[in-house]
């Protein structure tokens, strides 16, 4: 080979591997500055559906969690599982996570949290230790995930030091919430004008099971958690700007027990047939919603997956004749901005 045909190659690919360097630079740099932090102070009460499926693996939807954002105050509530990872695609603010909100304690409602605290710790190097407002039983599922994560705390203050990792503010803090009055709700957490209040909803065996309301700049969001039909429900989520509701399609869901137990398969089909006495129906949440007067509903939990048209149809099947606002199927990621108004 010729000297400066040598020299060529050398110098296209010096030229290759500095531009390739620069394009994944440049890459690094957008992924890094674009979280939204801004929904903190811009004095905007935002929503976000973090995760909006039930326990049932699929592709569209992760578990439970939302995210409540106003006042510089970020709220989760629920931590399901694969929520945390949803949480940092959607670019929110971990960092800046001010407190979790358990609603009940079933698996595909916590199983992040462990995630949710270090993530929070870490990208906050938060001295304060995150507070995990929940019913009682909170302080068990909390001090087990303490207990959980204890050694990888350990490791990474010593690996990245005490101003990134402070040990101070690894260990998670329960806040158990008493209901006092089961017909009314509690205010629980009011801070740089976002308020939220505690009520009791039905999800027998699972007791007590909340929901929360939320109010920032008169605006007000409530979020049901899993829960049956209730007396009170309806009252809770008066004229609420969006009523975030679960949902499971008790229809389809007898359909799969049926088949389960066809299929030789009777404890999956147990399983379908119970699941149906302690969730609400979209026609029954639509009942609620047009009781209240909620402006927008909101499901989630969205139960079973659904993976295409002719399940969407059956889910939504009698919702409009019940409910004349409007209505959406939440789906992961979905994102509601309400500027102040007057209640
Ligand atoms: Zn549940
Ligand atoms: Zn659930």
């Amino acid at each position: 080979m010729k000297k400066t045909t040598y020299l060529l190659m050398v110098l296209t690919m010096v030229f290759s591997l500095t531009a390739c360097d620069k394009l994944v630079e440049k890459g690094i740099k957008k992924q890094m500055t674009q979280s939204r932090t801004g929904m903190l102070t811009d004095g905007n009460l935002h929503v976000v559906l973090v995760g909006t499926g039930g326990p049932f693996p699929n592709t569209e939807r992760v578990s439970v969690a939302t995210a409540v954002i106003a006042g510089g105050e970020f709220i989760m509530v629920d931590t399901g599982p694969g929520t945390v990872r949803n949480a940092l695609l959607q670019r929110l603010p971990m960092g800046n996570l001010s407190a979790v909100f358990l609603t009940h304690f079933h698996s595909d409602h916590i199983a992040d949290l462990g995630e949710a605290n270090m993530y929070s710790w870490v990208q906050g190097n938060r001295q304060k230790r995150l507070e995990v407002f929940g019913p009682p039983g909170v302080e068990k599922v909390v001090q087990g995930y303490a207990l959980a994560y204890e050694q990888d705390s350990l490791y990474r203050t010593a690996h990245h030091g005490e101003d990134v990792a402070p040990p101070e503010g690894a260990r998670p803090i329960a806040k158990t919430i008493f209901t006092q009055d089961p017909d009314q709700a509690e205010l629980m957490f009011d801070r740089n004008g976002l308020k939220a209040w505690a009520f009791r909803v039905d999800h027998f065996p699972a007791k007590p099971a909340i929901g929360y309301r939320f109010e920032y700049k008169g605006r007000k969001v409530v979020i049901t958690g899993d829960t049956k039909q209730t007396g009170t429900l309806a009252r809770h989520a008066d004229k609420a700007d969006l009523f975030i509701c679960d949902a499971l399609d008790a229809k389809t869901i007898h359909l799969a027990a049926k088949v389960a137990s066809e299929v030789d398969q009777p404890s999956l089909s147990k399983i379908f047939t119970d699941i149906t006495d302690y969730h609400l129906t979209p026609v029954q949440a639509a009942g609620i919603a047009q009781k209240a007067g909620v402006k927008k509903l909101v499901f989630f939990h969205v139960v079973p997956p659904l993976t295409n048209f002719i399940l969407k149809r059956r889910y939504l099947k009698g919702v409009k004749d019940v409910f004349g606002g409007d209505i959406e199927i939440g789906e992961d990621g979905m994102t509601f901005k309400l500027e102040p108004g007057s209640l």
